[in-house]
């Protein structure tokens, strides 16, 4: 009764009255705009897109930190951690994990509502999985949208948290200011199952577990990452790489953490993080458009039913690649 007096009074509430809840910080509007921004329905897009709209003034005012590492490296460990002490100082800490593996319904690496329980139940914390159930493009956006969502209710440190099984890294490097790459304490990209381009993303690299028995293990790892990361090209101009170890488990070294994402903010200076931010959401812009356009394409009547035959065409040699995109073009602009 009382869910479906709610559900009719959400359903009358206007766009600004949303955005207002959502401004005064009200943790149960966030969470309720983020579902509105999962959904694909159309009548929800159109209404995200409005409160997105609405509270685009109020954005861009978190540390936007991005996280990933291979299943196991502590990510979880390490963010309840480094949030617990941020919050301590004051700060607002909201936590998106994106998870590439998972689906609305299945089985999820990072989806667990078991991970990162302390912080999930700080009034200063807000931690919210992202379940995709569909395309990467898809997962970003809804990210994109739910980190600004966040930043307009208020969060002064945002976390996008990623596994890092190499689909969704540069997603996530795409809408952050700082990619931090955790890893584990043995050293060898290929012992971690990363992909060589993904540390080329990281602003910062962090040996986790460097405690007990690890600890020797963390420094020769430590070491070996950080004369590999000499021969990359900076990912900031004026800045090298650093190598930090942490004990995730036992809260050691976090401060160097942060401070070392303060530092790389002062390496970019107000004007470096404006430019990239603005490289960021031309970016995407780009990327939503080329979306749009290729569902559009797809589902053209004059398209859609001849893909099939056509990329077999191709496929078996029958016809030119390019005379067949040339064709399929043609046809969705109605030129033939
Ligand atoms: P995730 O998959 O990257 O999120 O990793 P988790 O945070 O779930 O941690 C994986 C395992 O590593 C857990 O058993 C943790 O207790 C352990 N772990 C995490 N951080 C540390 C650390 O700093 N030191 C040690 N020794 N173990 C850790």
């Amino acid at each position: 009764m009382r869910g479906a007096l709610n559900r009719a009074k959400r359903r009358t509430m206007t766009v600004e009255e949303q955005a207002a809840q959502i401004r005064a910080g009200d943790r149960r509007a966030l969470a309720r705009a983020i579902t509105l921004v999962e959904s694909s329905r159309a009548d929800h897009r159109e209404r995200a897109e409005a409160l997105l709209a609405a509270l685009l003034p109020e954005t861009g005012g978190s540390v936007r930190l991005g996280i990933s590492g291979p299943p196991g490296a502590g990510k979880s460990t390490f963010i309840e951690a480094l949030g617990g002490q941020l919050i301590e100082q004051g700060h607002r800490v909201a936590v998106l994990a994106v998870d590439p593996s998972s689906r609305v319904t299945g089985g999820s690496i990072l989806g667990d509502k078991t991970r990162m329980e302390r912080l999930a139940r700080a009034p200063e914390a807000f931690v919210r999985p992202s379940p995709t159930g569909g395309s990467l493009g898809g997962v970003a956006r809804r990210t994109r949208e739910a980190l600004l969502l966040c930043e307009a209710a208020g969060f002064d440190v945002a976390i996008v948290e990623t596994v890092g099984v190499g689909q969704s890294e540069t997603a996530v490097a795409d809408m952050v200011d700082l990619f931090l790459l955790l890893l584990l304490p043995s050293g060898g990209d290929e012992l971690q199952g990363i992909k060589k381009g993904v540390v080329e993303l990281a602003d910062l690299v962090v040996v986790n577990k460097a405690d007990g028995e690890l600890a020797a293990a963390a420094r020769r790892a430590a070491a070996e990452y950080q004369s590999a990361l000499r021969m990359l090209r900076p990912t900031t101009a004026d800045w090298q790489v650093p190598v930090l170890q942490v004990s995730a488990l036992e809260a050691r070294g976090l401060e160097a953490v942060w401070r070392a994402v303060g530092d790389h903010r002062a390496a970019l200076g107000e004007a470096g993080l404006a430019r990239k931010r603005a490289g960021q959401a031309r970016a995407w812009m780009w990327s939503e458009i080329e979306d749009a356009l290729l569902r559009a394409f797809r589902a053209h009547p004059a398209v859609g039913p001849r893909l099939a035959e056509v990329e077999r065409a191709v496929a078996e040699g029958r016809q030119p690649a390019a005379t067949a995109a040339k064709a399929l073009l043609q046809a969705f602009l109605g030129e033939k």
